[in-house]
Order: C-alpha cells, then sequence, then structure tokens
C-alpha cells in the first residue's frame, strides 16, 4: 500500500539507509514532551529498527536569536534528507502575532503538501467512559481560510480562503478510503449553505467521490448540526473530513471526549507523492504558554504520535507497544495533571516507558 492509506507501507526516501527524523522540539511544551518521545525512538532502534534523529532548532528562541524562520537552505534539506519530522508545537507569548510559528509550521505544511492530516480519536485506555468511541477526523490542512491571504484596513478586515480541487480531492479520497478499508460510516463537515464557492466545491467533489465508493456509508452534513449531533453521540460517527478550518475545531472538540489536548496525536502526509513525502508526526495541542516550563504537559498525544509515525514506517509491532503501554500505564493509575493526576511530564514519560517490552 502506498502511503495516504495508513495500512502503511515500509517507504523511505533511501531502502540502503536508516529511516532519517528530524526532531524539531519548537517551543513551549513541545520540548518538553519530545523529550519524553526520544526514549521511544531509541527503544525501537534496541529492537533493531535502523533510523537516525537529528535535533533542528526551529521556534521562537531561534526565531529571536537570528531572525530565522526555516530558510530554505534547511527546508530543501527537510524535504529531501529526511524520511519524516517529528514536531512539538510552537507559539510564544513573545512574539504575539505568532508570525515564526506561521513561517514555521505553515512552510511544513504547505511547503511539504502534507494535504492529510490524520487525526485519530480513541480513548487512550480501555478504562474509559466510551469504549466504542472510534472516530477519525481527516483535516485538510494546507488551505481554506489559513492560507494567510487577507488584509486589515480601517474598519474592515479581510480573510480569504482558498480551496483547489486537487488538493479537496486527495483529502477526502483518503478519507473515503480509509472508511472504506476499516469500515466505518464517512460524514463531510460542511457550510455550502453559506460558503457557496469554497464549500461548495467540497460537496461537488465528495458527491464525486461517493460513486467510486459505493460501499462507504458517506453523507454530508452542515457543520453547525454536525457539532450538535457529535456532542450528543459521538460513538455515532466513523471518519469525519473537513477543510483546515473546520477541520482544526471539529479536531479540538474530538479531542475533549478522550481526555483532552494532551492525549490527541496526529500524522500528516501527502498522499500524491508517496515515494517522496516527508511526513510530519505531532501532537493536536500547541505550545500550550499557560503550563509550559513547568513540567505538567502530558506526553502522551506526543508519544501516539510517534507511533503513528512507527505504523506509517511500517512498524507496526513497535506502534502497537508503545500504544499499550500509553494504554497500560493509565489503567495503573499514572495520569498527569490534565487527566486528574499528579504526575509531571517526565514521570509520566518513564510510567509510559516502563511498560514497553525490554
Ligand atoms: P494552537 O492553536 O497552536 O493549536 P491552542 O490555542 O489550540 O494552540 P494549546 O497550546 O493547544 O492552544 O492549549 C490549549 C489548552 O490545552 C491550554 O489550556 C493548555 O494548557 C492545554 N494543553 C495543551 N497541550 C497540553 C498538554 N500536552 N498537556 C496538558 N495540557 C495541555
Amino acid at each position: 500500500m502506498e502511503c495516504g492509506t495508513i495500512g502503511w507501507s515500509m517507504w523511505r526516501k533511501s531502502l540502503d539507509k536508516p529511516i532519517r527524523i528530524a526532531l524539531i522540539p519548537g517551543d513551549g511544551v513541545g520540548g518538553e514532551v519530545m523529550a519524553e518521545a526520544l526514549p521511544c525512538l531509541e527503544w525501537a532502534r534496541s529492537r533493531g529498527r535502523s533510523l537516525e534523529a537529528s535535533p533542528f532548532p526551529y521556534g521562537a528562541e531561534h526565531y529571536l536569536a537570528t531572525g530565522e524562520t526555516i530558510s530554505n537552505v534547511a527546508f530543501d534539506e527537510l524535504r529531501d534528507g529526511y524520511d519524516a519530522i517529528l514536531f512539538g508545537a510552537v507559539g510564544d507569548p513573545r512574539i504575539p502575532d505568532g508570525r515564526h510559528a506561521e513561517a514555521i509550521l505553515l512552510r511544513i505544511r504547505q511547503g511539504l503538501e502534507l494535504t492529510v492530516n490524520f487525526r485519530p480519536c480513541r480513548q487512550p485506555s480501555p478504562q474509559t467512559q466510551m469504549p466504542d468511541l472510534d472516530l477519525e477526523v481527516f483535516r485538510e490542512n494546507t488551505e481554506g481560510p489559513y492560507c494567510l491571504q487577507g488584509s486589515t484596513e480601517p474598519g474592515r478586515a479581510v480573510d480569504f480562503a482558498i480551496h483547489t480541487e486537487p488538493a479537496v480531492r486527495r483529502l477526502l479520497e483518503a478519507a473515503f478510503r480509509r472508511a472504506e478499508v476499516r469500515n466505518l460510516s464517512l460524514t463531510l463537515a460542511h457550510k455550502a449553505n453559506v460558503l457557496k464557492h469554497g464549500h461548495g466545491l467540497w460537496v461537488r467533489v465528495f458527491e464525486d467521490l461517493r460513486k467510486t465508493h459505493p460501499g462507504v456509508a458517506a453523507r454530508a452534513m452542515h457543520a453547525d448540526a454536525l457539532l450538535c449531533a457529535l456532542v450528543q453521540d459521538p460513538t455515532a460517527f466513523g471518519v469525519i473530513a473537513a477543510d483546515n478550518y473546520l477541520g482544526d475545531l471539529i479536531s479540538d472538540l474530538c479531542a475533549a471526549f478522550i481526555g483532552g489536548m494532551g492525549v490527541a496525536p496526529s500524522l500528516s502526509w501527502a498522499p500524491h507523492r508517496p515515494f517522496r513525502c516527508t511526513v510530519l508526526a505531532e501532537p493536536v495541542h500547541g505550545s500550550a504558554p499557560d503550563i509550559a516550563g513547568k513540567g505538567l504537559a502530558n506526553p502522551v498525544g506526543m508519544l501516539l504520535s510517534t507511533a503513528l509515525l512507527f505504523r506509517h514506517l511500517g512498524w507496526e509491532p513497535e506502534a502497537k507497544e508503545v500504544e499499550s503501554a500509553v494504554a497500560r500505564a493509565l489503567e495503573a493509575g499514572a495520569k498527569t495533571r490534565d487527566l486528574g493526576g499528579t504526575l509531571g511530564t517526565a514521570a509520566m514519560g518513564t510510567a509510559i516507558r516502563s511498560c514497553l517490552p525490554h
């Protein structure tokens, strides 16, 4: 299977070399949660997986010191020399307009054409109130209103939203195929009743793909009605596909069903470039300045993102082991403050690692 179907093949830029992973901890809690993912890479290596990990400094500190976000040379290196990027988070109160964060994250997502942002939403441990929850959000990751084009004028502000058919089709095709493979329903979130042009395109492509995937129980829903239904019964949904903006909102809401921002993982890829895409694994959460530097961040989202990366690389046993180590640690009562526990970031990471086989 090619990159983008999440059955996911073993692929790499060069077959005879180790998997190369670029580490970008970024800002705030990004570095704290990244520190807990690194031993997992080491653990995978100790099991015979061939990988090399190299740190990159991009983030607020680097920007404030050098004025550089990601240089063209560094971007080319990430694109051509690495199989994957493991990313923490960006955003720093010292740069309140977030220009460095935009430049770094959007450069990576847009520059690498990482159209598909996959955000699974399953309970990280079976001891939960919603064990049947099996939701997966497919968020378009490069366009929509997050294209950052617009203007602020006296008394008037404009944000454009760009939706292109190739990106919409790529995202929806990935969502349909995932729904097909997993026998889940598929719901498109849109507001084509108001956003007639952009979301009209989404609905047209969705209807088109529905014909080529007759086995998928697919429906398009107005996003407001969808949110209401989602809150009432999240277990009634399978795959949810949405543009960048709605996907951002819906997936943060979905994170709340499984314990909050600290536990939600994501993986992004470019389905149209199966053998050349540098994938991006990052937790759903941001840099969380309110808790940064206090050792309070939950590393689960980061570790589950690492598991998604392992699965993408074809390292299914390691992906499963990391996921089940998270589940076992939680079942044993290891919890950070956001989950009602008392552990700090490092202690939570240690508790999870102690559940990995040696
Ligand atoms: P972005 O737009 O960059 O995604 P955001 O505005 O959604 O960021 P976050 O940084 O994700 O904001 O933080 C939202 C809330 O979730 C904050 O209260 C933060 O403390 C909490 N949070 C985020 N990450 C974690 C984490 N790893 N562990 C515990 N709480 C977290």
